[in-house]
């Protein structure tokens, strides 16, 4: 097989494509089923991922079903995102003893494969490596060591909006292999195409056969149809003017009214990447450690400047959130911080939809312009 070339495997052979990158040494990290959800984790084999299973969602709401066949990739974007193994919840950075004798924890990464992603989580690892690949050398470093098997996506949930946000559903760049999953009367198989010559290799080992024409055009037929059902899309505004122009819109102070500032949209999302870090000690007060870990725009303590924080009220996080994630992360790293994967409206709570509260925002800003007509 060559890069640009497409085959076919069938579902055996995507246990076989689990078990030669294991033998190829990556740890391979998938979906599977567990606690009423389709998480990420390490797979030990094909076995494990939810073959089966599809997923509903609407805002605030999250739930697994039992699809009448047996595909594999047919589930949207779970609470999980591949953040947590590019740039962990929590780690160790460093121990110091009672001596004062300190070491830096020296991580040594993991050759990884992430089996299963989704061209907007495909979008989200290019926007994490150009904020922190050039100043995180620990996430550099775990990237640097990245296979990655993409999904084309035929089947959207109801809060995604990737093809509003041109980051999906189908995939084009960024990936080693990428799966397109078929599922008819003629069988279960997944079209295969290898973006790098690593892709090509790992390919070899597989039994395959080669893509026909119309296979490769009915599937192309599938991934642009999946644009079509989308459950919601992003308003087609210039979203930077708007939130540029909402600074003091009223809006802010009606979502907060709805917003328990629990930071779920902020923990789930594939993009945010801010941490802190913490110094804690034994009880003997002889050791103590440095951790990093995840925090979110949403806490007090985020904006804690000596003497207090500069953002005390949830409506101006709540405008901070949206505000960085849909304007001026363009400013900062020359892209939307959003990629359209769902996450946070489904993980929500209180059932908050970004897109909704834009479309407001963008309807108020269109009535004060009218105002001043
Ligand atoms: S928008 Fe929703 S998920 Fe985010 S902090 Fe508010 S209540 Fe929590
Ligand atoms: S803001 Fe919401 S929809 Fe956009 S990338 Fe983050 S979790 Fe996904």
């Amino acid at each position: 097989m060559t890069i640009g070339e497409t085959v076919t495997i069938d579902r055996t052979g995507l246990d076989r494509l689990v078990d030669v990158l294991g033998e190829h040494g990556y740890r391979v990290i998938g979906p599977q089923v567990r606690d009423g959800a389709i998480i990420l984790d390490e797979l030990d084999s094909g076995a494990a991922l939810p073959d089966g299973w599809g997923v509903r969602t609407e805002p605030g709401r999250y739930r697994l079903y039992r699809r009448d066949d047996e595909a594999v990739f047919s589930h949207s974007a779970g609470p999980g995102s591949w953040k947590e193994f590019l740039q962990p919840p929590h780690r160790k950075l460093a121990q110091l003893d009672a001596d004062l004798n300190s070491e830096a924890v020296q991580e040594i990464p993991v050759p990884t494969a992430f089996l299963g992603v989704r061209g907007c989580d495909l979008a989200a690892i290019a926007v994490l490596g150009r904020v922190l690949g050039g100043v995180d050398t620990a996430f550099a470093a775990r990237s640097k060591e990245l296979f990655i098997i993409a999904v084309n996506c035929t089947e959207p949930g109801g809060v995604c909006f990737c093809a509003s946000m041109g980051t999906g559903p189908g995939v084009s760049s960024g990936y080693d292999l990428a799966l397109t999953e078929r599922l008819d009367d003629t069988g279960h198989r997944f079209l295969v195409d290898a973006g790098t010559d690593a892709g090509t290799r790992i390919i070899a080992e597989l039994v395959t056969e080669p893509a026909s024409d119309a296979e490769i055009s009915a599937a192309r037929t599938d991934v642009a149809a999946a644009a079509g059902r989308m459950g919601r899309s992003m308003p087609d505004v210039d979203v930077r003017e708007v939130i540029r122009r909402s600074r003091e819109s009223p809006h802010w102070e009606d979502v907060a009214s709805r917003c328990f500032a629990c930071a779920n949209c902020t923990m789930v999302c594939p993009t945010c990447f801010c941490t802190t870090t913490e110094d804690v000690t034994d009880l003997t007060g002889a050791h103590a450690e440095r951790w990093e870990r995840w925090a979110s725009c949403f806490e007090l303590d985020f904006s804690y400047l000596h003497g207090g924080s500069v953002r005390q009220s949830g409506e101006s996080r709540y405008r901070q959130w949206l505000s960085h994630k849909l304007g001026t992360w363009y400013d900062q790293f020359g892209s939307s911080g959003c990629v359209g994967c769902g996450r946070c409206i489904a993980w929500c709570p209180a059932g908050i939809d970004l897109t909704v509260e834009l479309a407001r925002l963008a309807e108020l800003a269109e009535a004060g312009d009218d105002d001043h007509r």
